[in-house]
């Protein structure tokens, strides 16, 4: 394989407009975007990336022609690829994914991405055959969750309306193994053969259906996960050999077999935990995101750094389920991008500088 070129990390700001709440309430917008450059300015501070998208910057063209789609691209040829949109709860990160049934569901990237796999599809079937598997799941706790999973749950609510989160008696609990060549696999978890567009948009709704429906009305629990869409593309391309070319066709062709998934990945909330309640539930929760996203934030900190891979510095993909789960999936030979979205709302200025650093540090 080719060496990946330079970075294989890009990172992207998506700032979305004030939305009703914060306009009823009088906000002012504080996040400004230098005319022409994909910077980005809140109080003091100022911060460079790769792309700026929304509140008057002006790119090129759009986050999925600019940023994902060449890692649709990547996929055909084999590479793994990775998009995640980070933010504080209420920054865009569902919006911009396109992880829901209404707001988006056909602006979003993954509607998009779905899109054009198949147009692709299309151009390439004659001399190519594909398979599509797609899985969906969630990770709340550390625990790994099925959306795709339509059994429907037998237990009633507990009183604290846990129930839709536990597992269905009996199956075993889903887990992430490595194969031997580094492979990352999903036992345990539907994995849905896709034939058509309106098949795996079917998928994206379900998915989308069992999580809000799973989280509960006391918290909302789907801020707290990381939703992950994964697309999975084989494909089986014929070569004909050059003796081939020459003699009888049919004879002598060879196969070439590629395998490459695309993770499209809704980070739970980068907000911190706040104490409410009385039970400290809420509090544990937190605790567990913050696993996820300190360690991904470590993960790609450790793989943009040219200095420390050089120096074959230890990438903490260990140290949570949500970065072994992506473990092939970032760094190597395959396509990473990091989608920071923020509010420009003054009251989110915090949240959203905080946002801002992180997604510096994975440059
Ligand atoms: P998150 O998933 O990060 O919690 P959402 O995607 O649910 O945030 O967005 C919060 C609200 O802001 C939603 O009502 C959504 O419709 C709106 N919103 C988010 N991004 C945009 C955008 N780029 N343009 C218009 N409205 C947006
Ligand atoms: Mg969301």
């Amino acid at each position: 394989m080719e060496v990946a070129e330079n970075c294989s990390v890009k990172v992207a700001v998506h700032i979305r407009p004030l939305i009703g709440d914060e306009r009823t309430q009088g906000c002012k917008e504080c996040v400004t975007v230098t005319k022409g450059k994909p910077q980005v300015q809140i109080g003091t501070h100022s911060f460079t990336f790769d792309h700026v998208y929304g509140n008057g910057a002006s790119p090129s063209t759009s986050i999925f022609e600019e940023c994902v789609a060449p890692l649709v691209d990547g996929l055909f040829q084999g590479y793994n690829a990775t998009v995640l949109a980070y933010g504080q709860t209420g920054s865009g990160k569902t919006y911009t994914m396109g992880t829901a049934i209404k707001d988006g569901s056909e602006t979003g990237l993954i509607p998009q991405v779905m899109n054009s796999l198949f147009k692709k599809i299309e151009t390439l079937k004659h001399q190519t055959e594909f398979q599509l598997h797609v899985s969906f799941i969630e990770i709340l706790k550390e625990e790994v969750r099925d959306l795709l999973d339509t059994e429907p749950v037998s237990k009633p609510p507990t009183p604290n309306g846990n129930a839709a989160k536990v597992a269905v008696p009996g199956r075993p609990p889903i887990q992430i193994r490595e194969s031997s060549n580094g492979v990352i696999t999903l036992a345990g978890s539907t994995e849905v053969a896709v034939s058509t567009l309106q098949e795996m948009a079917a998928c994206l709704e379900q998915g989308s259906l069992n999580r809000a429906t799973g989280s509960t009305n006391m918290n909302n629990q789907s801020s707290r996960s990381h939703a992950i869409f994964t697309i999975t593309l084989e494909q089986m391309h014929k070569i004909q050999s050059a003796s081939a070319v020459n003699d009888t066709p049919d004879e002598d062709m060879g196969e070439e077999y590629l395998c490459a998934k695309l993770h499209l990945v809704d980070l739970a909330g980068s907000e911190r935990a706040k104490r409410t309640g009385s039970g400290g539930l809420r509090l544990k929760e937190g605790i567990h995101i913050n696993r996820g996203l300190l360690a991904l934030g470590n993960v790609i900190s450790a793989l943009g750094d040219e200095k420390k891979r050089k120096e074959g510095v230890h990438v903490p993909y260990r140290d949570s389920k949500l970065t072994r789960l992506l473990q092939d999936s970032l760094g190597g030979n395959s396509k990473t991008v990091m989608i920071a979205c923020v509010s420009p709302a003054d009251i989110n200025s915090e949240e959203s500088l905080n946002t801002l650093k992180y997604a510096n540090r994975a440059r």
